[in-house]
């Protein structure tokens, strides 16, 4: 018995000599239940009236299938594989008549279950293994026995390979599946492609690989721990082989292990599912929404209740590519395609999708050394008090210009920092470079009362945010009354109470809190009242039809009744004309922002913007 699994070493035994048969069902165990007269015959023509004690039976336990002749044992090994169930050894006489001999017997074995470990037995000394090896090899996995054998000889065989065996699916396990997930992983999804792809060019059939990405998972694993990301990783990986299982396409008489050999962990949150056997290229899509709807069920992990969604592409075989290698890159180019178009998604690979890819690889690892090689600035925007027309807070806007691509308007390099990571240290470095020029213009008597910072979704989620808003402040030694963050509606309805929570440390630190993009994600008032807020930020859309479209009238005046009851500060974005500063100036909004008053500015022009209006407020 393998020691850590307690699993039974499987045998197969095939001789056509009855009697044979009865001795091995003695040696591999069964003896407690053989009468003594029995076992003295047996002895007797077995092992040439020698007069030798059978072992007694202890630790190892066998699973034996007996057969009686070559054809059945092969046929016995294949119906085994099939469940996938496999040998360990299978222990083969080299004659019996009148059917195939045991090396034709080995050969077929060794065909359709390279692992099983084969022992020839031989009551001629005629056979010559040398001869055997060569036509089943390899010619270390073969191992002959003379009969008559002698009984420990038989049983030591069996529990020495049958260790083995154990000993090297471990090591096959390992180096071919997840042990998180239990899924193959990367390595062995490559080998099963490979095979399909030579099964369906062979029945000219079509295949599809589904490349799979959870949304927002690193988010899930940084506020909510290892532990949990873990866990719905599990649950995910559970999710999909149910809804492979129970999937109408592909559960035609599929072996019970289908979904385990068709689905792979390539890593981190990404999962692979290959479709053989496809009917049509629908069908493939018909799966992905449904193994999509099934992650997005709402999961219980440990007092948490998650929704987790996924983005899925499609590659198919032959269109997309005719190797491994394309087919995946395909899939995983329409995954990410999915996630740029809002994720929740699933979508078939177009040729089209490798150009704009190489692009955005481009901008991507160009981002990556922006900030070392000086490419970034801050542009500062100034926000203006509708009352006493003096500028109060400046919002500070990232501008990148690269030596190859130019101006990159952040709308366009945002969304990729975002997905590769690269906004934790960019962001560090805008709040950083903004507090410290806050503090040089105050250092300097350039009057404003707030330098205001953009915070991305990735930032608002690490835990030690507030830490790191404080850490900076006192490095840079800014009042932290001075700083106010911008988030937007979208980020805080993400996860609500999560929000609370972490905008209350940063009240506790001291900074001002504005919702940016206001009226745009849907906040629900109840959490509103919750939120710890200073100001709300009317969203551009809203001001841009101000002065005309009733709609919006009625939304910016709602927007600052509500804000005055609630006591928060109101500032429109995007005012671009003087019509719509006096109806918001009627309206009794708080503040503007927008190429009306002014386009946000390098610092050196935005100081002289400020001294100017001081002069003009003096005099
Ligand atoms: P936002 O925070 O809503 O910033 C306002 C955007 O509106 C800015 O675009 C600004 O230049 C633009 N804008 C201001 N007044 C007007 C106007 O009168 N008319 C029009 N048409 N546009 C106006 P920008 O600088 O391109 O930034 C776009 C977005 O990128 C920002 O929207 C913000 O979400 C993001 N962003 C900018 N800088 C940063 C940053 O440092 N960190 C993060 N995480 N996001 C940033
Ligand atoms: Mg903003
Ligand atoms: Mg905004």
């Amino acid at each position: 018995m393998d020691c850590e699994t307690r699993q039974p070493i499987r045998i197969l035994v095939a001789d056509d000599d009855p009697g044979v048969i009865a001795s091995y069902r003695m040696i591999l165990g069964t003896a407690k239940q053989t009468t003594n007269s029995d076992i003295d015959d047996l002895k007797s023509r077995l092992f040439g009236g020698k007069n030798t004690t059978p072992p007694q039976v202890h630790e190892p336990e066998f699973d034996i299938v007996y057969t009686s002749g070559a054809e059945a044992a092969v046929d016995a090994v294949r119906k085994n594989c099939a469940i996938g169930k496999r040998f360990a050894v299978a222990f083969l006489d080299m004659r019996m008549p009148p059917g195939p001999d045991g090396a034709w017997a080995a050969a077929q074995i060794r065909a359709l279950d390279s692992r099983t470990d084969i022992v020839i037995s031989t009551a001629y000394s005629d056979v010559d293994p040398g001869e055997i090896s060569l036509r089943v090899p390899p010619i270390g996995k073969m191992f002959y026995v003379q009969k008559p054998f002698h009984p420990h000889e038989v049983r030591q065989l069996a529990v020495a390979l049958g260790k083995k065996w154990y000993a090297e699916s471990k090591i096959l396990r390992l180096a071919y599946f997840d042990e998180l997930t239990q899924l193959p992983n990367r390595a062995f999804f490559m080998t099963r492609i490979e095979q399909a792809i030579d099964l369906a060019n062979r029945h000219g059939r079509s295949l599809a690989v589904l490349f799979l990405d959870l949304d927002n998972f690193k988010r899930i694993n940084d506020t909510l721990g290892h532990n949990i990301g873990d866990e719905l990783l599990h649950t995910v990986a559970k999710r999909i082989a149910h809804s492979l299982r129970s999937s109408d396409a592909i559960s035609r008489s599929l072996p019970e292990d289908y979904e385990k050999q068709h689905l792979a962990r390539l890593g981190g949150d990404e999962f692979t599912v290959l479709l053989a056997d496809l009917e049509q290229p629908e069908d493939a899509l018909t799966i992905a929404n449904r193994i999509r709807e099934e992650i997005s069920k709402p999961m219980q992990l440990d007092n948490h209740k998650i929704i987790v969604t996924s983005s899925i592409g499609i590659s198919l075989f032959p269109q997309d590519g005719e190797d491994i290698v394309t087919l995946l890159k395909a899939a995983d180019m329409a995954m990410y395609f999915v996630k740029r178009t809002g994720r929740n998604n699933v979508q078939f690979f177009e040729r089209s999708m490798n150009e704009t890819a190489l692009l955005r690889m481009n901008l991507e690892n160009e981002l990556r050394h922006a900030i070392e090689r000086n490419e970034m600035s801050l542009y500062y925007q100034p926000q203006v008090d509708l009352l006493t027309g003096k500028v109060t807070g400046l919002e500070a806007l990232i501008r990148w210009k690269n030596f190859t691509l130019d101006n990159v308007p952040p709308l366009d390099f945002i969304p990729i920092a975002e997905d590769s990571g690269l906004i934790i240290p960019i962001g560090e470095w805008v709040l950083r470079t903004a507090c410290r020029q806050a503090k040089s213009w105050q250092d300097a008597g350039v009057r404003f009362k707030r330098i205001a910072v953009n915070v991305s979704v990735l930032q608002f989620s690490q835990t030690d945010f507030p830490n790191i808003i404080s850490r900076v402040l006192k490095e840079e030694n800014l009042d932290p009354s001075v700083l106010e963050l911008e988030i937007t509606e979208s980020i805080l309805m993400n996860n609500a109470d999560r929000a609370i929570d972490t905008l209350r440390k940063l009240k506790a630190v001291g900074v001002q809190l504005a919702i940016d993009d206001f009226g745009t994600g849907y906040s629900s008032l109840s959490y509103l009242k919750q939120f710890p807020i200073d100001r709300l930020k009317i969203d551009r859309s809203f001001i841009k039809a101000i002065t005309t479209d009733p709609d919006d009238q009625a939304i910016a005046n709602a927007v600052i009744a509500m804000a005055e009851s609630m006591k928060l500060q109101v500032t429109a974005e995007g005012v671009e004309t003087i019509e719509q500063l006096q109806f918001l100036m009627q309206g009794k909004c708080n503040e503007a922002q927008g190429y009306h008053i002014s386009q946000p500015m390098i610092a050196d022009d935005t100081e002289q913007f400020l001294r100017k209006l001081k002069r003009y407020e003096g005099a």
